[in-house]
């Protein structure tokens, strides 16, 4: 492990001589990112770590694609995408779950007199619930239960069956137009702009990062999660899901006084951020080769067998060139 830069990327504070701790995940650990840098000190790592690394989690899109990864382990990740239906009869709107591949009501309170939960929870959760309120012994409240649930089965639609013992009424519904509660929708931007400002970095000169405008918002958003203007990370899904999306990605293209910058995750969800430049941001390989995009690729097909790659798209070429890197 060693350090680029002298000072910290985020908070440019001095770093020490040789680095300490384990780096920062540009791509947070929780979703299988594997590529660490030097550059950040212990205090920009703490809040990344507290604050950003885990909002990928809380993403729905993120989400599916691990749902569709099929690792082992990804069920407690995809079971957090919050969906929303609507009862079939009032319209009111109802919080849902997806477990084991069907939706059901999510159990919660709504308010001291009022508690949502799915059919295949009576037992657990009911019985939890209707225990606190009711104050009676849980072999009562099951019996009650029990009773409540024969008459349950026979109501229609909207109908409700009334428990004088539990002091309280179960009504019976259906869940309509089940789709991502999409208000829910994570704001995923300062862990984009940290992954961007990381990778700039790294392809950039220092004179370069700071012809382009916006770095410093970006900085400032990753770092102490101040506001970016409204359009600069724009959410932008790719045309087509890959086959396989067992990968991340940054992908930065040269324009002529801006560069566009691609952060994907698993292959698919991808945020987008365009920089512009005072002047044109122009690079080669050292072949002088002049370079039109960089890709750069955490490929982890399975855990013993991840890698690093840079890729090249030349002027007059589509085809990109790809190498394995060991930073
Ligand atoms: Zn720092």
């Amino acid at each position: 492990m060693f350090n680029f830069y002298k000072y910290c990327l985020f908070c440019f504070s001095p770093l020490p001589e040789t680095p300490s701790g384990v780096g920062e995940h540009v791509f947070p650990k929780s979703i299988y990112g594997f590529w660490r840098i030097y550059d950040v000190c212990e205090t920009c790592m703490k809040h990344f770590g507290d604050n950003i690394d885990q909002l990928p989690l809380q993403n729905p899109q993120v989400l599916k694609s691990i749902e569709q990864l099929q690792l082992p382990n990804a069920e407690r990740y995809y079971e957090q995408i919050k969906y929303k239906g609507t009862d079939t009869i009032n319209g009111v709107n109802v919080k849902m779950i997806c477990k084991n591949g069907s939706f059901k009501t999510k159990a919660h309170e709504i308010n001291e007199n009022f508690f949502e939960f799915s059919e295949n929870d009576w037992q657990n959760i009911g019985v939890r619930w209707l225990n606190r309120k009711a104050n009676l012994q849980k072999e009562e409240i099951e019996n009650e239960i029990e009773k409540i649930k024969k008459q349950y089965d026979s109501l229609k639609l909207g109908e409700i069956v009334r428990s004088s013992k539990l002091g309280s009424s179960i009504r019976k519904r259906s869940v309509k137009n089940i789709k991502i509660d999409e208000p829910n929708l994570a704001h995923i931007s300062p862990l984009i702009a940290k992954i961007v400002v990381s990778f700039l970095y790294y392809i950039l000169s220092v004179d370069e990062l700071a012809s382009l405008d916006k770095v410093k918002d970006l900085i400032n958003h990753a770092r102490y999660l101040k506001d970016l203007s409204s359009n600069t990370i724009n959410w932008c899904p790719l045309a087509q899901e890959p086959e396989y999306n067992k990968f991340h990605r940054v992908w930065v293209t040269f324009f002529d006084r801006s560069i566009c910058i691609d952060v994907t995750f698993f292959g698919y969800p991808n945020w987008r951020v365009i920089l512009n430049s005072n002047e044109p941001i122009i690079k080669h390989d050292p072949d002088g080769k002049l370079i039109k995009e960089i890709i750069f690729i955490l490929d982890f097909k399975d855990s013993e067998n991840r890698k690093k790659h840079m890729g090249f798209i030349f002027k007059d070429s589509d085809k990109p060139i790809f190498y394995e890197v060991k930073f």
